[in-house]
């Protein structure tokens, strides 16, 4: 598999321009119809952040630039140091209001109050206040979800909210999970795909077969066979791709902070792999696109562009109709942003 992703990027990253004198000399072949051309249309970025640090202009102007139309924003609670400051659900929503139609605020989850899996199973004060504010939020018909929870997060950072380990099946998400059905407001879930946790979340997910839950990041880095089961048994389940290009930075689509025996990554050198790129065509409903810039350093320009650049190559290796669905369609109708016209 491995070898023909090589050789499939090796030709990829040949000049197209010589080849298609090449190859048009004998057959009059397009380049487009051997691998494709990146996907031109527009974008939804539905897996991003808000710091208090984040600057705005630059945010919609990276949007603007990479024909980026719309952006989901979860408020990172945790301090990520002196130049990267904590973020609320109140300033997504101050966002929102200030370019109407771009960004969408889901409930953040991201909060040192929920470190310590002890509160996941029995809710203390501080979390039944969380649980109440979450409702009363929903209800206000500002936001569009409700994330990201950190269920099994992997280090990259010093500080004490970077390994985490929580449960999926608990009293705290199966609370929220109820809650998510009743406001039909998508749970956004970062959890490596651990095998117990994975049957720990199929419980959840056949409890509450109205909620739906968005799995980050390829559905927690897991292999094709994990991601098809869980795919084929749960409706309610869904994907995002955020932070899987592997452009070579640090990023998870790097196996960065680091990768286990059930991890997977789904692109070398621009090339998706063909058993992942077969999983896709398999799903063309159940997946989205996401950015995953969580901290201000990494809120510029050209770190945005290279991310949507590469999303731009994979989708061109996929039917030009499930590549629509994967770029716009899917996260329009998962997270109901269309029912944002009408507020
Ligand atoms: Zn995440």
């Amino acid at each position: 598999m491995h070898h023909h992703a090589r050789l499939g990027s090796a030709i990829a990253n040949m000049r197209c321009a010589k080849v298609l004198l090449l190859v048009s000399s004998l057959m009059l072949l397009p380049c487009t119809t051997l691998w494709g051309q990146p996907y031109q249309g527009p974008i939804i970025d539905a897996h991003g952040y808000l710091g208090a640090s984040f600057n705005w202009e630059i945010m919609v102007e990276a949007m603007d630039r990479n024909n980026v139309t719309q952006r989901t924003v979860m408020a990172r609670y945790y301090p990520g140091g002196p130049r990267d400051l904590p973020g609320s659900d109140e300033d997504a929503v101050r966002l929102a209001g200030r370019y109407p139609g771009r960004f969408f605020p889901l409930v953040g989850m991201q909060l040192p109050l929920l470190t310590g899996s002890h509160k996941w199973r029995s809710p203390d004060r501080e979390v039944e206040r969380l649980i109440a504010e979450t409702e009363r939020k929903l209800a206000s018909g500002r936001f569009f979800g409700i994330g990201e929870f950190i269920v099994r997060h992997w280090s990259y950072s010093s500080g004490p909210h970077a390994e985490q380990e929580n449960p999926i099946y608990s009293t705290f998400t199966r609370r929220m999970s109820a809650i998510a059905a009743r406001f039909e407001a998508p749970m956004v879930v970062h959890m490596e795909g651990y095998p117990a946790l994975v049957d720990d979340f199929s419980r959840l997910l056949a409890e509450y077969p109205n909620a739906r839950f968005v799995w980050a990041h390829n559905c927690g880095r897991s292999k094709v066979p994990v991601i098809r089961s869980m795919l084929a048994r749960h409706p309610n389940l869904f994907c995002d791709l955020a932070g899987m290009t592997n452009v070579g930075t640090t990023g998870y689509g790097t196996g960065w902070p680091r990768m286990e025996e059930f991890t997977a990554l789904i692109e070398q050198d621009g090339v998706l792999y063909p058993d992942m790129k077969a999983l896709y065509e398999e799903f063309p409903d159940r997946f989205m696109l996401g950015m995953d810039v969580a901290h201000a350093p990494g809120n510029n320009l050209q770190n945005y562009s290279r991310r949507v650049n590469r999303f731009r190559d994979l989708l061109g290796q996929l039917k030009p109709q499930t590549a629509k669905k994967f770029a716009e369609t899917n996260a329009i109708r998962i997270f109901k942003l269309s029912s944002a016209v009408r507020r």
